[in-house]
């Protein structure tokens, strides 16, 4: 037992821990580590960033998807997903609501679409550059080549969003059709932080065939990366997928890793995410309270809310939207945090 309270110790001293400590961390907790490794967390992050939380505006600009992920609500062979694409025109109005609304930085998340080709893109950057001069803006758009991702990056996009999913190839391959690798994903990340981009990567809890040593090798991997952002959430069923039946992951063991990804990186952006909060009502409180910094608001037309559906019930509505902010303030508010109007770069 004393030997979990001197690795937490050490984890958040060195900032580093072989595999098997990683696992026998996650492996040997109870309520007394997991109290001591939040309360590290949550000074670490406060070190750095006091109680600011940022917020992102959350835009899913296209459910349609060339891809085929087993685990994804909208993989292209869901015939019952009802698709849809915002146009240009419709994502600066979300942008410029957003900015309304106190938003400085605006995420723009779809599935694998054909047709947002480069020149699309670039438009829409500086689009929402000039509207919105003193925001960030995030793609999280999958993966694309080195040469697209620089067109990207030279239009000002500031950060990129691409979860590795898994750090095992094994483990990569269960959860993805053969077109899909582990390789291309990997080196998608490395061109993303090599252009410059902030870059943030992330994985499943408790996806379908994860060990405990899978998730050693993602704290191995964050810590080795070292990303600017790292998104986390629960593994939740989606009922037209082949891993319909598989239970969901677990609200306890993300909010226990999130405290350790923050003792990995100090100064990472870290996302109290929507499947969180979905699978637990005071999901995003918890993961605030666990050393998250980061919540992402859905800003998206209402029209299209419910057909970005990765999973069962993915929450859409409630403090989850993105014009509930103020609910969303007094909820942070009441357990000690404050959400700040500010692009909320990483600070280095
Ligand atoms: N096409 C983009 C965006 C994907 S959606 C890309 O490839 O990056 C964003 C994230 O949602 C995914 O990276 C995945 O980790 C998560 N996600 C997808 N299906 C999910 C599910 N069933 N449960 C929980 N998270 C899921």
């Amino acid at each position: 037992m004393n030997d979990i309270f001197e690795l937490i110790d050490k984890l958040s001293s060195k900032h580093s821990l072989s595999l098997e400590e990683y696992e026998k961390l996650i492996l040997a907790k109870n309520d007394e580590t997991t109290e001591y490794l939040k309360r590290k967390a949550v000074e670490t992050r406060k070190n750095i960033y006091g109680n600011s939380v940022f917020i992102r505006g959350l835009i899913e600009i296209s459910n349609i998807c060339k891809n085929d992920c087993y685990y994804c609500g909208i993989r292209g062979s869901n015939k019952s997903c009802d698709r849809y694409r915002l146009n240009i025109e419709e994502i600066i109005e979300c942008c410029k609501e957003g900015y309304s609304l106190g938003f400085r930085t605006l995420v723009l998340q779809g599935g694998e679409d054909g047709y947002f080709r480069d020149e699309m893109l670039v438009d829409l950057i500086r689009k929402i550059k000039a509207e919105c001069p003193d925001c960030a803006v995030t793609l999280s758009l999958g993966e694309r080549s080195k040469e697209s991702y620089q067109r990207l990056y030279d239009a000002s996009a500031d950060r990129y969003l691409l979860r590795h999913e898994t750090a095992t190839k094994e483990h990569y391959q269960k959860l993805h059709p053969d077109n899909l690798s582990f390789e291309n994903r990997m080196e998608c990340l490395k061109n993303l932080k090599d252009i410059g981009f902030q870059t943030g990567c992330g994985f499943m809890v408790g996806s379908p065939f994860q060990t405990v040593s899978d998730i050693a090798r993602d704290l191995k991997f964050i810590e080795e990366f070292r990303p600017d952002m790292c998104g986390i959430g629960p593994f939740i069923p989606h009922k037209d997928t082949p891993f319909a039946n598989h239970p969901a992951g677990s609200a306890e063991l993300t909010c226990c890793l999130l405290s350790i990804i923050r003792l990995i990186k100090p100064n990472i952006l870290l996302p109290a995410t929507t499947a969180l909060g979905t699978i637990n009502a005071d999901g995003r409180e918890n993961g605030i309270k666990s050393g998250a910094n980061v919540i992402m608001p859905n800003l998206s037309p209402q029209s299209v809310r419910n057909k970005y559906m990765l999973y069962d019930n993915k929450l859409s509505d409630g403090n989850e939207s993105a014009q509930n902010l103020e609910n969303l303030k007094i909820k942070m508010r009441s357990i000690g945090y404050e959400v700040v109007t500010d692009r909320g770069d990483i600070i280095k």
